[in-house]
């Protein structure tokens, strides 16, 4: 039976590290807890938020109203076996992007090197259409994905196809309302002996470039067309802009870093000063890519 917690704090479920109490919160581990985690919200009529790895949210300092579930434990590789000329892979939304990266790796295939290092659930890569700016192929979930299912609030399940989906620059749209509970991926089965050295190497350049060392929810703005977001705030000045335990990244100026103690009300604050100062010395409006849940 699925347990069900109340007024727990969401800080350590988020990479930011930030965030109030969910006023329930549930980490079901598979399908049948879900079920009785959106009965449950059904019965007291709460409202629904979903949390994957929490690498890309800003949760509230007041948390979250009615019910949050946590996706991690609803993990798992089901499937993995070549069929035809592709490799498929089928995967429970909760199983971190690492893990089907190790799959890749293994078989010496291409997405390894756009996953390596992109934190978080596969549910999660699918809901924001994660990848990377490199015009690598593949570079971004699109690519990979063939199907997701989605369990609605009812309970009820429906498998869908990718290609029916609307895919846009880190967004995934036509699979709501609902929860993705589990995904279809492949690629074509051609193993390259170099992919482990481009992946380590992609790891590499991340390492050098991201202030991986300190809480973050990677960039927070997309890139605006024909632009670059960090370019765009390093040539602003706002490096190294700091606002309690707050800051933007010395390291990546579409970083901001949580210098230890930060609140989601000074992050906010930091986002909203990038945004109004790049606004008014270049022209150019940014948007960010981190998702806010919760009470705001
Ligand atoms: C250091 C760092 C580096 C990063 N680098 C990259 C990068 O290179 N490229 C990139 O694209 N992103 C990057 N990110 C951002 C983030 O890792 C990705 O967006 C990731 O795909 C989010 O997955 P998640 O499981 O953490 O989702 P969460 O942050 O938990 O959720 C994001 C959104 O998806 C929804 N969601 C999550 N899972 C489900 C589900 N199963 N069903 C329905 N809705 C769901 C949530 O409700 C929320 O709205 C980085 C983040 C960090 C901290």
């Amino acid at each position: 039976m699925v347990q069900i917690k109340k007024n727990v704090d969401l800080s350590s479920f988020t990479s930011w590290m930030v965030g109030g109490p969910a006023d329930f919160f549930c980490l079901p581990s598979n399908l049948e807890e879900l079920r009785e985690a959106l009965e449950f919200a059904k019965t007291k009529t709460l409202p629904t938020t979903i949390l994957g790895g929490g690498s890309n949210v800003l949760i509230s300092d007041s948390g979250i109203s009615g019910l949050t579930i946590g996706l991690k434990n609803l993990s798992g590789v089901l499937r993995s076996e070549p069929v035809a000329d592709r490799w498929l892979l089928e995967v429970m939304a909760g199983t971190s992007k690492s893990e089907i990266l190790k799959i890749f790796l293994k078989q010496k295939l291409a997405p390894s090197v756009f996953l390596a290092g992109i934190p978080g659930d596969v549910g999660g890569g699918v809901a924001m259409n994660a990848g990377i700016g490199e015009m690598l192929t593949p570079r971004e979930f699109v690519e990979i994905t063939d199907w997701v299912e989605v369990m609605r609030f009812d309970g009820s399940v429906n498998r869908l196809e990718a290609k029916k989906l609307r895919w846009t620059y880190r967004h995934c749209e036509g699979w709501q309302p609902g929860i993705i509970i589990k995904v279809g991926l492949s690629w074509k089965n051609q193993p390259e002996d170099s992919i482990l050295v481009q992946a380590k190497s992609a790891n590499q350049n991340r390492l050098s470039k991201q202030p991986l060392d300190m809480p973050s929810c990677g960039s927070v703005f997309v890139n605006p067309p024909g632009h670059k977001a960090a370019m765009l705030i390093d040539s602003c000045g706002l490096k190294g802009y700091t606002l309690g335990k707050t800051q933007v990244s010395l390291k990546h100026a579409n970083f901001i870093v949580n210098l230890g103690g930060a609140t989601c009300a000074e992050i906010w604050q930091v986002i909203q000063h990038v945004q109004t100062v790049v606004k008014a010395k270049t022209g150019v409006e940014l948007i960010t890519e981190v998702v806010k849940l919760g009470r705001w």
